[in-house]
Formats: C-alpha cells, sequence, structure tokens
C-alpha cells in the first residue's frame, strides 16, 4: 500500500498566509499569488541584470564619483565608530559640535579637486559638520574665534604625536596617480564592505 504522508502547511511566499501545498514543490496558496511570484521574479532578474549593465557602462568619472562616495561612506561610519565605541557622541572633527540635529559630511582636509592624489585617502579625510564647516568655512583648517579648526582637531583625536605625523604626511607632496577602472571598482566595492561592517556595529551598539 502506498501511503501519502500529509504535507505540513507552508507559509505562501506572497500573502504569507497558512496553506496546506499538494506537494512538496508548491510554494504559493493560489493561482493569483502563483502569477504574482512569477512576475516579481522577473523584475528582481530585470533589475539584477539592470544594475550589471549600469556598472559596466559606468564612465570613468562615474567610477571615481562611486569610489569617492564608498570612501566617504566608510569615514563617516569610522569617526562615528571612533566615539560611539567610546561612548561619547561623535563630533565634527574643525568645531567639535555634537549636535544630533545637524548633518554630517565627510570633509576633506587637502581638498578633493584640488589635490586628486590625496581624494580618495581616508586619511585625509573625517567627519565633518556639513553646513558650517565643509561648506562655509571650506574645511575650517585654521579654526576661528570659536572654534577650533581641523588642525588642532586632528591632535585632539590622535594625540599629539600621531597627530603632528598625520598633518605631516598630509601637507608633504604625493604623486598624482590615475586609477584603472578595476582599481576604482575594487575600492568602490573595498570601502562599502567596510562601511557596512561598521554601520551594523554602531546600529548594534
Ligand atoms: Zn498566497
Ligand atoms: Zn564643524
Amino acid at each position: 500500500v502506498f501511503v501519502t504522508k500529509q504535507p505540513k502547511q507552508k507559509k505562501c511566499r506572497v500573502c504569507k498566509t497558512l496553506f496546506t501545498p499538494i506537494n512538496s514543490l508548491q510554494i504559493v496558496c493560489c493561482g493569483k499569488c502563483g502569477i504574482e511570484y512569477v512576475n516579481r521574479e522577473k523584475k528582481k532578474a530585470f533589475n539584477t541584470k539592470t544594475k550589471k549593465m549600469r556598472l559596466e557602462l559606468m564612465t570613468y568619472s562615474d567610477r571615481k564619483g562611486k569610489a569617492l562616495d564608498a570612501v566617504k561612506r566608510f569615514v563617516r561610519a569610522r569617526d562615528r565608530w571612533r566615539f560611539i565605541s567610546r561612548g561619547k557622541p561623535p563630533e565634527c572633527i574643525s568645531c567639535g559640535t555634537t549636535s544630533p540635529d545637524i548633518q554630517y559630511a565627510a570633509g576633506h582636509y587637502k581638498t578633493a579637486g584640488g589635490n586628486p592624489e590625496l581624494a580618495l585617502d581616508p586619511k585625509n579625510i573625517h567627519l565633518q559638520c556639513n553646513h558650517r564647516c565643509n561648506k562655509m568655512m571650506s574645511g575650517n583648517i585654521n579654526g576661528d574665534k570659536t572654534t577650533r579648526g581641523y588642525n588642532a582637531g586632528i591632535i585632539a583625536w590622535y594625540g599629539e604625536e600621531e597627530g603632528l605625523a598625520l598633518i605631516e604626511y598630509l601637507t608633504s607632496h604625493h604623486e598624482v596617480r590615475k586609477y584603472s577602472h578595476d582599481e576604482l571598482d575594487n575600492i568602490r566595492t573595498e570601502y562599502n564592505r567596510l562601511a557596512l561592517e561598521l554601520e551594523k556595529k554602531i546600529k548594534g551598539a
């Protein structure tokens, strides 16, 4: 005698209701959900393909822009984690503000446009308040009457020895180099990966 085992109840992949499948291959509860499921899968495949094509069609400057976005994303996470991991609120490197209501950017010490050799170097970039220090004061390198400035911020963050060495590094000569497409793509994927790791840590803190 052939005994069929009654299949266990399953959750429909589309509408999430429980149903009793006819066989183990059934993953949706009804025909309507079946059509919906096929459409979703088609759309997913299409989006994956489009994304891949879009990446392949990126120009050199697109690639450089995306690489820079990834480095900046990493820097924001790195510097937020620097403070959060010590139980302190993250601060702007140039003015020290910790206000949670303002927007924070990743601000270059040596400007990205004027110093392409340091544009993608995370040592040259730190968490900074976007409106005042980054935009209005062009990085606020030397400070003003009420703020310490980027230089003093580096010393405050890294200590005198390490801080002075970093400033020395940032103000010395660096060869201009042209990145290949692959190098830019690697920078993008690597820094996005590192940023994601830190963002998870920050979320869990
Ligand atoms: Zn369903
Ligand atoms: Zn600031």
